[in-house]
């Protein structure tokens, strides 16, 4: 029997190849109708046998297009109306949505053959795209997305391709960046002093391998900036890379060209693999296994990031020898911005490059590589960057104004909201630099262009002195300002991915955010609601002097521990050359000795205390290098840290913990034993305020949120202990642990507080 439904899918179903999808569908499916864009998403009028509804429903449901997401599908049954063919219907007048622009994801399978095909038109050409797969974000300078708001506007297309775009049965239907060799960008090689070398692919690829295998390093273009590549499994290169770049310790992401090739020399779990060949490609954190690329790739780390390749030039590169593993890491010198303009790039990177495979296409958004890593097979967020930005995260209730929420200063992430959507950007890294300052500024203008967004209301952190809130005063120009405390936006970002109403507890852990009593804080546990929150305890006080040097120079903090626990300083490792009486003088006028809780800060004196870490070269090394040794036994003993509750805060003693490190290091105890006990030490005693806090609130949902839970050891014993106990636990999914998440959580509390304004 013949039936008709009306069926209506929302989400973000438009640009990405959903008519089409649906058209070809229909035609499998003997469905009559027709498909058509309307505010709500994509409405399908579908008419056929019973059976063939069923089919037609079932795959719009599993088998939509990759750069989809569906939000929802309503069915609703209509009067047969006798249609006798299914076509693409014009789409109809729409009040002003959100424009969505897919995030750049890796070159499809069907791409993938014919860009491997000799017989193809498109074979070896870089530029392969289809409406599945390819640039996106990276390339839309303006809406509506088309080619002419994005940088492929330079390269008219030629009849085949024009052929192809118009089709809808045609996989490049619509598909705004489509190119062949004829119409599209080009590549070159250059030398760093800008001698063209070749534009010929064939040509270029071979030298590029060549130029590597010798030990040279080589800047790569890529999707969202430029890589810079040398050959992973030696020394000279890795270590001259190093040297170049100013960059110590940070370990470098590696690329190969097979899961196979990874699985020789790192462990791959089943989640891992998913990740590693899903769609969005990002560099996945993975404990070696055997040592055959360079130790100094990731110096003192069992754990190396990798991903597979996700363009087609990278994909070239490695088909020519399935042992290359090469160092892919971001074109920058440390701690600055990811190039991406190709005169900046030779600027830039010319004295660490000696080669340049650049392109003719503008990058308009850059955007770092990914960086995820999986604990208990759940995977987890340190970066998120190319490949998710900028889909969007969806909420159930509208936003009534246009918001915009700045992030934070470190590993910044901005958010814009609008309709039912937060949109964070891409990965904007630690904003000191005046040019970090600068690339952060556009990159805020153009969101607030490309998704039409015109925020009222302005959120920040409070923080007094950071970038980002001075930043936010001058954008609001008098609109309403509202202002966020750190860990708050923590927890309440967890409270949107998960769709949590009530209020939780929320224990969120880092280095750095400024408190309300106008202290550091970073070892909270608070009730938390989306508006407000009550802060139950946090590990008790201690001095960091000399502020911002005392975080780089760690071994201040060990000084400052010790002092606080009223031990001899003769406990600290590094002694030699150091201001030692100045810094305890310091300390007892506590002068430019701002009061700091940080878990983050406390493996940092730790570190030192131990002597593993005296001074820092880049952001949480110290308490990596003490979570690595942790990670080299299995041995530990058990220290009860003194907790002291009254009626308003329960305060964990920071200097009892100091006192029993100092005990086992009396007895001689093996320093990565100690460093384990440490990290037990810090799980048991929390747990025991989680423990307290749902004893007196009655609350079971519990939060774990922030960068200190980037340490393994940390997140998982403290998630299980506390799963054990029967906590509901909720952890950031789709928001880094660090600070790249705070804007969805400000975003989310400015919401909240609106109408106090
Ligand atoms: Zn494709
Ligand atoms: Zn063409």
């Amino acid at each position: 029997m013949k039936r008709h439904f009306n069926i209506r899918v929302n989400g973000i179903v438009q640009g990405v190849g959903f008519r089409p999808f649906i058209y070809r569908l229909a035609l499998e499916n003997n469905i009559k109708g027709y498909v058509l864009n309307d505010t709500e998403g994509v409405t399908i009028e579908a008419e056929g046998e019973e059976k063939a509804l069923e089919k037609f429903i079932k795959a719009i449901r599993e088998n939509f297009p990759p750069l989809a997401i569906v939000q929802e599908i309503k069915i609703e049954e209509k009067e047969v109306n006798q249609f006798n063919r299914f076509w693409i219907e014009k789409s109809r007048k729409t009040e002003k949505k959100i424009t969505f622009i897919p995030p750049d994801t890796n070159i499809c399978k069907d791409c993938l053959k014919e860009f491997f095909d000799p017989k193809d038109r498109r074979y070896h050409y870089p530029f392969i795209v289809c409406t599945h797969c390819g640039p996106r974000f990276s390339i839309v300078k303006d809406i509506p997305y088309d080619r002419a708001n994005t940088s492929m506007a330079e390269f008219p297309m030629c009849i085949d391709c024009q052929k192809e775009y118009e089709d809808p049965l045609n996989r490049r239907f619509h598909t705004q960046p489509t190119a062949c060799p004829v119409c599209g960008p080009k590549v070159f090689l250059y030398k760093k002093d800008k001698t063209l070398i070749s534009e010929d692919i064939e040509e270029i690829v071979k030298k590029v391998y060549q130029y590597l295998k010798e030990g040279h390093i080589v800047a790569i273009k890529g999707v969202g900036g430029y890589h810079l590549a040398c050959d992973a499994t030696k020394d000279e290169p890795v270590l001259k890379l190093r040297e170049r770049k100013k960059r110590p310790f940070k370990p470098f992401a590696l690329m190969t060209g097979s899961i196979e090739k990874i699985e020789e020399f790192l462990y791959i779990s089943p989640k891992e693999r998913e990740i590693l060949l899903s769609k969005e490609r990002p560099i996945i954190i993975l404990k070696e296994k055997k040592p055959i690329v360079s130790k100094h790739v990731a110096p003192y780390l069992s754990y190396i990031g990798i991903m597979l390749p996700y363009t087609p030039f990278q994909y070239l590169l490695f088909s020519l020898d399935k042992d290359l593993i090469l160092v892919m890491t971001s074109g920058n010198l440390s701690e600055e911005p990811i190039c991406f303009k190709d005169d900046e790039a030779f600027e830039r990177l010319s004295h660490i490059a000696d080669y340049f495979v650049i392109y003719n296409r503008e990058i308009i958004a850059h955007n770092d590589d990914s960086v995820m890593f999986v604990i208990k097979e759940t995977p987890f967020f340190i970066r998120r960057s190319k490949g998710f930005v900028p889909a969007p995260i969806l909420v159930k209730k509208p936003f009534p104004v246009h918001l915009f929420a700045s992030g934070g200063d470190l590993k910044n992430s901005f958010a814009i909201a609008k309709d039912k959507v937060v949109i964070l950007s891409q990965y904007l890294g630690d904003l000191e630099s005046p040019i970090t300052q600068r690339v952060y500024k556009s990159a805020v203008e153009h969101f607030l262009k490309v998704f039409d967004v015109h925020p009222e209301v302005f959120i920040s952190d409070m923080h007094p002195h950071y970038f980002t809130t001075a930043l936010t005063d001058r954008l609001a120009e008098g609109k309403p300002r509202i202002k966020v405390q750190h860990h708050h936006a923590h927890i309440v970002a967890v409270m949107a991915e998960h769709e949590i109403e009530e209020p939780v507890i929320g224990l969120s852990f880092d280095g750095t955010g400024f408190g309300i009593d106008r202290k550091i804080w970073g070892s909270e546990f608070l009730i938390a609601d989306r508006k407000e929150f009550k802060r139950m305890g946090h590990f008790s006080y201690f001095m960091l002097p000399g502020g911002e040097k005392a975080i780089k120079e760690v071994w201040r903090i060990g000084l400052s521990l010790l002092y606080q626990a009223g031990l001899p300083i003769d406990y600290l490792p590094f002694k030699e050359n150091k201001p030692l009486s100045i810094i305890l003088q310091m300390l007892e006028k506590k002068l430019n000795c701002p009061f700091a809780c940080g878990i983050g800060r406390i493996f940092d004196g730790v570190s030192a205390l131990l002597g593993i870490c005296e001074t820092i070269s880049t952001e949480a090394e110290a308490a990596q290098k003490l979570e690595e040794t942790a990670l080299k036994t299995e041995k530990f003993y058990k220290i009860e840290v003194e907790i002291e509750e009254n009626e308003n805060e329960i305060i964990i003693s920071t200097e009892d913990l100091i006192k029993k490190i100092i005990e086992l290091k009396d007895k001689k105890i093996p320093i990565p034993e100690i460093a384990l006990s440490f990290h037990l030490a810090i799980i048991e005693a929390s747990f025991k305020v989680a423990h307290r806090i749902r004893e007196r609130s009655g609350i079971n949902k519990v939060i774990l949120n922030g960068g200190a839970f980037q340490n393994r050891i940390l997140l998982k014993g403290l998630w299980e202990n506390l799963e054990k106990a029967g906590f509901e636990v909720f952890l950031p999914r789709k928001t880094p642990l660090n600070d790249g998440g705070i804007a969805l959580g400000q975003i989310i509390i400015g919401k909240e507080n609106l109408h106090q304004l």
